[in-house]
């Protein structure tokens, strides 16, 4: 399916990206495959993100597409492959946020900060049709405020036309400050059992952060100095883009690390983990430890590993720190099943699971409201990116809370509109 698309891949002028999460870019090597031939509009850290976020994403499907040709017989092709992926690298261009580029005649284009993901953005667009100027403005995935690391979103004053995503329409999210108060004492209470802290960790901004707010708490001796492990290769890729990037980091991260001369993502107690071999001495740890590793939904990669060693003991946390979609590992164990099948084998879950929701990348009701509220002259809003129920809850609070005279759309895969 994802080999197909809506439109003809050789119709397409240019592709303007948000972020870097798979979700978004993950299909731009088929797309480039199948024909298109311009350029891919982004920031610049998008593209060091995607570099490495692509390559793994391409060695997955070979390595999928080798086991279930091994499994079924069948001739199965991997959607793209790394030579793909460094082509599609070739044709992206990257801009800092608020510099205004055209990408063809008379199409503007500004990025702003999502505040979402390193280096995420908004994207304002300006079509110039004759003497008729429109303004466009595309939410991307829109973060939050008082996240680590991240600058808060920016507020796009004025458009004619929004899309807005919509994901968490219906929630309130926790404030992150919180997480600060739990970890201090999920650490101190899971050490002081001998036990230890193993956390699915998405390879993309929240190990990140988790790096962040354990760094701190050591700094402050408010945490004892138990080893942390980052066992992943792409979490170690993708922490080394953020080590490089830190113009992109807000003022709290000066204040905490950056003024004092230290990365958010380095420190004595933490060793990031590439070979297989060094994760497979983790298995034989002795002692209290926190390990961080993917995938986020426990559906595959060394995860699994440490969920099988340590799901048994009951001084152990499992920290669940994301989204685990239905019918995943991740899932069960947030469930707290009483027996949960890994790799083809029944164990006891007695280990203690905390699910913390506090690390929601996405802007919830209040702050997708308020986005919409700020942005004056505003005549038609699209509305994207979020289940039916979410779409039906946002475009009624459009109408009712914010009294929006305007046109509210939320469009059907493929439909294709005209903006007034
Ligand atoms: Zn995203």
């Amino acid at each position: 399916m994802n080999s197909n698309f809506l439109f003809d891949p050789k119709k397409i002028d240019a592709v303007v990206l948000s972020h870097a999460h798979i979700d978004h870019s993950g299909n731009l090597p088929t797309l480039i495959k199948q024909g298109f031939k311009g350029k891919i509009y982004c920031t610049k850290p998008t593209i060091e993100l995607l570099t490495v976020m692509l390559e793994d994403s391409a060695k997955i499907q070979l390595q999928d597409a080798q086991y279930l040709r091994k499994r079924f017989q069948e001739d199965i092709e991997p959607l793209y492959s790394k030579a793909d992926v460094i082509q599609t690298m070739k044709r992206m261009v990257g801009f800092d946020y608020g510099e205004k580029f055209e990408v063809e005649p008379g199409i503007e284009v500004v990025f702003y900060d999502a505040g979402h993901v390193l280096g995420s953005a908004q994207v304002l667009l300006t079509v110039t049709e004759g003497k008729k100027k429109r303004r466009i403005a595309f939410t991307g995935d829109y973060g939050r405020k008082n996240m680590p690391i991240l600058n808060d979103p920016y507020q796009i004053s004025s458009a004619d036309v929004l899309i807005t995503e919509s994901t968490y329409a219906e929630h309130l999210h926790d404030s992150f400050k919180y997480v600060f108060e739990e970890m201090e004492w999920v650490v101190k209470d899971v050490v002081g059992r001998g036990g230890k802290i193993i956390v699915p960790g998405f390879s993309l901004e929240r190990t990140q952060e988790m790096v962040y707010v354990l760094h701190k708490l050591y700094l402050e001796k408010k945490i004892p100095a138990v080893p942390i492990f980052v066992d992943s290769p792409l979490s170690t890729k993708i922490s080394q883009v953020f080590m490089k990037n830190v113009n992109y980091y807000d003022d709290q991260s000066f204040k905490d690390f950056l003024g004092r001369a230290k990365s958010p993502f380095s420190f004595k107690n933490l060793t990031y983990i590439t070979s297989v071999n060094d994760s497979k001495k983790l298995n034989n740890y002795n002692g209290s430890c926190i390990i961080i590793s993917a995938s986020g939904m426990c559906t595959a990669g060394r995860i699994v590993h440490h969920l099988k060693h340590n799901i048994e003991d009951p001084r152990n946390l499992i920290l669940v720190i994301g989204y685990m979609a239905k019918g995943t590992l991740g899932r069960r164990i947030v469930e707290q099943k009483r027996k949960v099948k890994i790799m083809g084998s029944y164990y006891n879950l007695k280990a203690d699971v905390l699910a913390m929701n506090e690390f929601s990348a996405h802007g919830d009701k209040l702050e997708l409201m308020n986005n919409i509220k700020n942005i004056k002259n505003l005549k038609q809003i699209f509305i994207v990116h979020g289940e039916e129920q979410a779409t039906i809850v946002m475009k009624n609070n459009i109408k009712e809370e914010l009294k929006f005279q305007g046109e509210v759309i939320a469009p059907k895969l493929g439909q294709e509109i005209e903006i007034n």
